[in-house]
């Protein structure tokens, strides 16, 4: 069918501060603030860009890595 989509996609924006871009993923507010994003406190759920979902992933491993230290 050539009927135009009705995408009714709400994009959301990054909840990082300072940030607009169109989120693409959301963790947990507690996983945000321990990965040093820049978010409100108290959010359950954090939108992230693509740019920051990197930079938390990349933060979290790190952290990973660290606790990890035994051998
Ligand atoms: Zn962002």
């Amino acid at each position: 069918m050539a009927e135009a989509r009705h995408a009714i996609k709400v994009s959301k924006a990054c909840d990082v501060k300072g940030c607009g871009s169109e989120a693409e993923r959301s963790i947990s507010g507690d996983a945000a603030s321990e990965a040093k994003l820049k978010v409100d406190e108290g959010m359950k759920r954090v939108h992230l860009c693509k740019d920051h979902y990197r930079e938390y992933k990349k933060v979290s491993r790190k952290d990973r890595e660290l606790g990890s230290l035994g051998r």
